[in-house]
Formats: structure tokens, sequence, C-alpha cells
């Protein structure tokens, strides 16, 4: 699983600009249909929803120019129709540049992205947002409903979860990889209470395809995988985190950092990274104790 964390380097790699290829046959760009006027696009380490409506299309994460610029061109193959709305999964500035790339589009993100727009020192993200919404917004493209929802923060604070509900198919970012963790380096903004809740509200719905930006496997069943683990870390840092908040909170951070190197989770030895098992463990246990 060397591949996944390298992926997601990359991708952090994609946010301090980087915009020549590189490669000598040009980068890989993987489309699969999903559904009637629905595809998800995949090149350079991201994937993006595109919904062909009867005006425009509707994407996800640009993510950079160039990677914007090469879905341009993959977009105009599946249709004359102009790129009118671009969603941000969240405000991470590796998922959030190259909107100009696609001047007849609105920008559309959750109300907390905002608080970040004087908070930018590499100007990565867009001039500015045409859209925003607090806690549901639905768009119409052509036959296709599309559902922004808002649960709170994971990774990230303005995080969108975006839905096709007539479809099953739901997008996220960055809360799990394919049967590996998250490199713990890559936890630095992720409230891990927040990503396990809203993967186990996803794991709930009745799902054909969940999009998550940096894999190009849609199985549901990887999310599913993430929303157990995210309650098997839960369960394994809770109970003692709660037994010493009655009895003496004073142990509680001491505990959190000897816990750190004590929990185990052989279910997921085999996954990848599990080697930073114990970032998690710390990451959650000062989610309970102190938030974040
Ligand atoms: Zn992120």
């Amino acid at each position: 699983m060397e591949k996944l964390s390298t992926l997601l380097a990359a991708g952090i790699l994609a946010l301090v600009g980087s915009t020549t290829p590189g490669l000598a046959d040009g980068p890989k760009i993987e489309t699969r249909k999903l559904g009637e006027n629905i595809y998800a696009i995949s090149a350079l380490h991201y994937t993006s929803l595109a919904v062909i409506g009867d005006k425009g299309v509707l994407i996800t994460d640009t993510a950079n120019p160039y990677r914007a610029s090469l879905l341009a061109k993959e977009i105009s193959k599946l249709t004359d129709l102009p790129v009118t709305k671009i969603v941000m999964t969240h405000e991470h500035y590796d998922h959030v540049g190259g909107t100009e790339v696609f001047p007849k589009a609105d920008v559309i993100a959750h109300e907390n992205f905002e608080m970040f727009m004087d908070q930018d020192p590499l100007g990565l993200l867009p001039d500015q947002i045409d859209m925003t919404f607090e806690e549901k917004l639905t768009l119409k493209m052509g036959a296709t409903k599309v559902e922004l929802s808002h649960f709170g923060p994971a990774d990230g604070t303005a995080v969108a979860v975006v839905n096709l509900p007539k479809e099953g198919i739901v997008v996220t970012s960055d809360m799990y990889l394919e049967n590996a963790l998250t490199p713990g380096w890559a936890l630095t903004d992720s409230n891990l209470l927040g990503s396990r809740q809203i993967l186990n509200e996803l794991a709930s719905w009745d799902l054909n395809h969940a999009i998550n930006a940096h894999s190009n496997n849609t199985d549901p069943a990887l999310l599913k995988a993430s929303a157990q683990f995210y309650n098997d870390l839960y369960d394994a840092v809770f109970p003692e985190m709660q037994r010493l908040a009655k009895e003496d909170p004073r142990q509680l951070v001491k505990r959190v950092l000897q816990m750190r190197q004590e929990v185990s989770l052989p279910a997921y030895e085999q996954w990848g990274n599990y080697k930073d098992l114990p970032d998690y463990v710390q990451k959650m246990g000062f989610a309970i104790i102190h938030g974040g």
C-alpha cells in the first residue's frame, strides 16, 4: 500500500503548483460512466464527479490549474456544454485550484469556506465563491438531482458531501483510503469524530458508488470498511477516556499518549499505513477529551 501514501503525497505536491506533466506519455485519465450523464473522471491522483445537465456540467474538485485543463479536455469529449458549476468538497488547498479554467462556472461551497479566503498565503483558493449553503443545497442538473449536505467538520471544516439520491452515488474527500489508513502526517486537519459520524451516516445509505477524491475505486464497500475502522478505533479509545474523565481528569492527556503506544487493532494489520495507527489513537483520544 506504499502506493496510496505516495498518491496522497503527490496530491499535496500538486498544491505547490507544479504545472508541468513531467510524464513522457502525458498523464493517465480514466473516465467511467456511472449513470446516464454521470461520470467519474480520475486524473493526477484526484477523482471528480461530472454531471451533465441541460445547460451545463457540474463537476467537483478541480484541484489545480493543470488538472483542471485536463478535466476540461476530457469533458469536451462527453458534451459540448460548458462547465457551469464547480462544487468544492472541502476547503483544503490541494482540492480547490484551477477554477479559472472554467470561466462560466459558479463555484459552490459550504459557507465555512469563506473563513479561509483571507488565510491562504499561497493564493490557492478561488477568487470568489458564488454560492454557499449552510446545511443542505439541492441542485438540478437536467434529470439528475444533486444534493449537497454539511454534517459538520471532518477532513476540513467546509465539508460538503455530494449526493445523487436517485442514482445512489456519493462523493467525499479525504476521510478514507482503499483498505488503508491515511498516513499519519496527512491527518493535520482531520476531525476523526466527524469523519466517523459522516462515514457511518453514509454507510447506512443504499449506495451504488462512493467516489472518494483520491481513489478511482468507487466501491461503497470501501467506505463501509472505513466506517467500521473508525468505530473500532473509537471503541478502543473511548471507554478509557470516559473512565478517567470521571475518576481523574488530570490523567487524561498522559493516558492518551500512553495509549498511543498500547492500542492495536489486529483486524487492520493488513491495511496500508497500519504503522500509523498510533497517530490515529492519539488523534481520536484528543478528539474525545478536547475536540477537533
Ligand atoms: Zn483534505
